[in-house]
């Protein structure tokens, strides 16, 4: 449209051409109702065998325009009770033994139910797929606008933690514990079993709970204690005890580490009461408008208090924080982190509306944090950079899952990606005068001050979501948990939905953002809102139809991706055009940059598909780019930017050296390279820079590679390799072409590549992969030790695999491989050797496995007329086509010598009580292994060869015990079958293995 080819059209011009619909005022759909509870439980703490025996009683206050014949209640202590439990399912699909094979007097059930209203027992039933669910018929019908009472008793054994509810000893996490009515709302009811990746969905209500624990305990939980003088006493006098170990300082107001060592010592050696055995409190706590209500207990507890002053300073909010010993020094600012988080949220979703806002440290194993009303449980820190990073995420839950009661397990995008969002305004306000929003997420502190980018809150999530999306793995952020690959709950529910909403506000500008969420915090407080209600708040507010948004980039799997394709100066102006590369016609940014890329004039465009031209001042202009500040969940930024083409710029194209890592930056594509040291046998030390772009997030195009320098050789060497990546083509999930190019001083190499895996999206396996390779290398004759494993000289080799493998059942695992190898070179060798694989992996206990693998391999060659390092060597392969670089030395002598020492575990034979050298044409072998949960495991191989040139059969047998440091394993044979006069020298009893976590896929 003309309209935006003028050259000073409104910066948000753009946002009143598209669908416009009219501000209208936001209200609840007239069907909306929500169903009202009022808790009352009494509950006792015992304390030696790790129960609570409670009381429940419930009024259930029928808003719905239906009449209730039963209510749905959650039992979910009792998805600890068996293996056949949802959350037990969940955990064990997801790859976790540890609750599968947990011992009985570890898992957790609720029973002593006897549901009643008034005289009436109850008939109840467990749900047909789920025994923590229970449908309770009413006694008689419950009316529109009528209240029935039910009452229970009821008896929890507390689990050990496996995920939320759970002891550690006398540490008490009471999460998930009471039984819950499920919601009924609009769509019906919503019974669902307990899950670990899957959050919840209750109804509002108020809570009234008395709970009886042994008086030492120092306990947190939502709500107010009404009669609380003597607790509250209580709690002071630890926030004085504690305030103690906190003044513990240095005269430069460092901590004192060794005075606060001494006294963390002295407060461990206080003696409580043996459990069971002390005189007990009653506290009751009461709070309203919340859906749940959780508590936590332990003795050792160290306490700080704060005060959050809201309503323009005529309310104050206590800040509580409870931690144990172990984390104090972490925890040194925890109420900074709590009360920033809820000021901020404040200022954005309504002000904080309970008394008191805490959050305690503890084991819960669901994640780094788990919110409740009031109250939010931190497992995780590592720095106190991370700590503020999840107590302000957990606290922020306050709102998107508290007060905004979202149904968690449909639409996890709404509380986790909502509040995701909300943590990069948290960062931005919160820091973005002294650090841009900066955060490191772990990094080591350093690495952020050699970082030319530093990562951002923004910009690192937008690098988080694209190592995802960039390797076609994503799923739509509308989406049920427990459809989600594990690490997509992560990356899409939580990143990529914060990117995108990061992205609407910048798009909206931060007013008009604000007005949606102003009129959402005003019609949906304390209430259930859905996707549709968030989509009607920025659709009202600003008139316009946000389909770009709410139907393709939440629900949808479809790409962003906009660039310029093209720029050319005409006259005194320039017109750029910009393309349309993904699936997504959501409304673009278009900047023109001078020389420095400073932007001279940007603008939006209404969204489109194909191009677009955009006609641009030209005074200074020297390139043109989409999304010039970084916002937009762009998949590839690679094609963002565009000079101006001159032939003197032609070098602006060059991608930017950046040391190490960086975040991205718009309109630009980066190089990184970072200082390396190798060293082998024959070339001494190589020191140097490695390089590399495109790998993470994943590219399309990758470069790898590195120069050094032969301190022994006194010459250049080094690597270069570009891989060519294109996802979901030809049936395949992913299709690569691969070049490299090594030069060292032991050998050179050139090796072409193609490879295709199939496998189904967001799934890691089964999957197939498929590759053809060509390797020429020439290995340089002064570099070898011995020539009894190694010819020297020229080769070539054109390999095809296949190797298909399913690692989805968390028990059994196996894996199949094959390939076809023809070399040629040297004098007349010449051959065609053929071998293969079958791995097969049973977990027997959390922590142990068995595994067993069988090879085979047959060469159609004399054996004079095989290479030596293609041969069938006993103890191992030699990696003979030079792809593996864990094997630094293919001298044949030193520590780390391929063959003699190091052992390539997935490689040939695998004798791995070193054998004489009787290279057959043909060989087999089995190999077994049984690990534990000991860093110690046995292995015995039998491995078979014809021996060569007189086809007598021979076999070997070998046993011993591996210690593993790491990845990096012992081999200590203990007993092998043969004579072992025959060893050769270098053989010393003891090798080396070195494995990596298997890699599912790409080099
Ligand atoms: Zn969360």
């Amino acid at each position: 449209m003309p309209h935006f080819l003028s050259r000073h059209c409104c910066l948000f011009a753009g946002i009143f051409m598209v669908g416009w619909v009219g501000a209208q005022p936001l209200t609840r759909p007239g069907d909306y109702f929500q169903q009202e509870l009022a808790y009352r439980i009494e509950v006792t703490l015992n304390d030696s065998a790790h129960t609570l025996s409670a009381f429940l009683s419930l009024d259930y206050t029928n808003n719905s325009p239906d009449t209730l014949r039963f209510v749905w209640f959650h039992l979910w202590p009792n998805g600890y009770k068996n293996n056949q439990t949802a959350f037990a399912k969940q955990r064990f699909d997801q790859g976790s033994a540890k609750f599968h094979f947990a011992k009985d007097e570890d898992r957790g059930y609720i029973d002593s139910l006897d549901f009643r209203t008034g005289d009436a027992t109850l008939d109840w039933e467990y749900h047909p797929e789920w025994i923590d669910v229970t449908k309770v018929h009413l006694a008689r019908p419950l009316p529109p606008g009528g209240t029935a009472t039910i009452e229970t008793p009821f008896f929890v054994k507390i689990p050990e933690i496996f995920s939320r509810l759970g002891h550690t000893g006398n540490h008490y996490e009471i999460t998930q514990w009471y039984p819950k009515p499920a919601v009924y709302d609009r769509d019906g009811w919503h019974p669902m079993p307990y899950l670990d990746m899957g959050e919840f969905y209750s109804e509002f209500g108020t809570f009234d709970v008395r709970i009886t624990l042994p008086s030492e305990y120092v306990i947190m939980a939502t709500g107010d204690l009404p009669e609380g003088d003597p607790e509250y006493a209580f709690l002071d006098s630890l926030v004085a005890v504690t305030a103690e170990y906190y003044a513990l300082k240095k005269d430069d107001d460092k901590p004192d580490k060794k005075a606060r060592k001494k006294w963390l010592k002295e407060f461990d050696k206080r003696e409580f009461a043996e459990p069971g055995d002390s005189a007990t409190k009653t506290l009751h706590f009461h709070q309203e408008r919340v859906h749940d209500f959780a508590w936590f207990a332990d003795k050792r507890y160290l306490v700080q208090k704060g005060v959050l002053w809201v309503e323009d300073s005529t309310r104050a909010v206590t800040v509580w924080c409870l931690h144990l010993p172990d984390v104090a020094d972490l925890w040194e600012e925890s109420i900074e982190y709590t009360h920033d988080a809820a000021y901020w949220y404040s200022q954005w979703y309504g002000t904080y509306p309970y008394n008191h806002v805490s959050a305690v440290s503890g084991d819960m194993a669901a994640g780094g944090g788990m919110e409740y009303p009031n109250i939010t449980v931190i497992s995780t820190g590592g720095t106190k950079e991370m700590l503020e990073f999840v107590i302000m995420h957990e606290v922020g839950h306050n709102w998107h899952y508290g007060i905004f009661g979202y149904n968690e397990r449909l639409h996890p995008w709404l509380d986790e990606g909502l509040n995701t969002y909300s943590n990069i305004r948290y960062w931005y306000a919160k820091y973005s005068e002294e650090t841009g929003g900066q955060f490191s997420m772990g990094f080591p502190e350093g690495l952020s001050k050699v970082m030319k980018t530093p990562f951002t809150m923004r910009s690192l999530s937008q690098f988080v979501t694209n190592i995802t999306v960039g390797a076609h793995d994503d799923q739509p952020m509308e989406g049920h948990s427990n459809d989600f690959k594990p690490t997509n709950y992560g990356v899409i529910a939580y990143y990529k939905s914060s990117v995108v909403f990061d992205f609407l506000e910048h798009y909206l500008g931060e007013e008009r953002n604000q007005a949606a969420w102003d009129a959402f915090t005003e019609t949906w407080s304390f209430a259930h809102p859905g996707p549709e209600d968030v989509r009607a708040a920025f659709e009202t507010t600003t008139g316009q139809n946000l389909f770009w948004f709410f139907d393709d980039i939440v629900k949808t799997a479809k790409r962003l991706d906009y660039g310029v394709s093209r720029m050319v100066a005409s006259g005194d102006e320039v017109k750029v055009t910009v393309t349309n590369y993904g699936d997504i016609a959501a409304p673009v940014e278009v900047a023109t940059l001078d020389r420095g890329g400073n932007v001279l004039e940007n603008r939006w465009l209404p969204g489109f598909s194909g191009t677009k031209t955009v006609t641009f001042d030209g005074e200074g202009a020297h390139s043109a780019t989409t999304d010039p500040g970084g916002y937009s969940p762009d998949v590839d930024r690679s094609n963002d930017h565009l000079p101006l083409f001159h032939l003197a710029d032609i070098f602006l194209h060059k991608p930017t050296l950046r040391f190490l890592l960086s975040a991205p930056e718009p309109g630009r594509s980066q190089l990184f390279f970072a200082p390396m040291l190798y060293g082998t046998a024959y070339s001494g030390l190589l020191p140097g820079v490695a390089f590399y772009g495109g790998v993470l997030p994943p590219s399309k195009n990758a470069l790898t590679g590195g120069l050094y320098y032969s301190l022994e050789q006194k010459r250049l060497a080094g690597s270069a390799g570009l891989a060519l990546t294109r996802y979901r083509l030809w049936g395949a999930d992913q299709l690569s072409a691969k070049l490299k190019y090594s030069n060292y001083p032991d050998y050179s190499l050139v090796r072409f590549g193609a490879e295709a895996i199939f496998r189904e999206r967001a799934v890691s396996s089964p999957a197939l992969k498929t590759s053809a390779t060509l390797t020429w290398q020439d290995l340089t004759a002064a570099a070898l030790d011995t020539t009894l494993l190694w010819d020297a000289g020229a080769f070539t080799s054109a390999a095809l695999n296949a190797r298909y493998w399913n690692h989805a059942h968390t028990l059994l695992d196996w894996d199949l491989a094959a390939q076809v190898r023809a070399v040629a070179g040297g004098a007349d060798r010449l051959a065609t050797i053929l071998q293969g694989d079958a791995k097969v992996s049973y977990r027997y206990a959390s922590k142990g496995k068995v595994k067993i693998r069988g090879w085979l391999g047959y060469a159609l060659a004399d054996r004079d007329r095989i290479p030596n390092q293609y041969r069938f060597w006993l103890s191992g392969g030699l990696d003979a086509d030079l792809g593996n670089p864990l094997a630094f030395n293919r001298t044949g002598s030193g520590i780390l010598a391929v063959y003699h020492q190091l052992y390539l575990p997935d490689e040939g034979p695998g004798l791995r009580a070193l054998t004489t050298e009787v290279p057959g044409t043909a060989a087999w072998a089995l190999n077994l292994d049984v690990t534990s949960k000991f860093p110690i495991a046995l292995f015995a191989d039998v491995a078979g060869t014809n021996n060569g040139q007189d086809e007598s059969w021979q076999t070997y047998l070998n046993a011993g015990v591996i210690l593993a440091l790491g990845p990096v394993k012992f081999i200590v044979p203990l007993w092998h079958s043969w004579d072992a006069e025959g060893e050769q020298p270098p053989y010393k009893g003891l090798r080396i293995g070195i494995s990596l976590p298997r890699i599912s896929l790409g080099p």
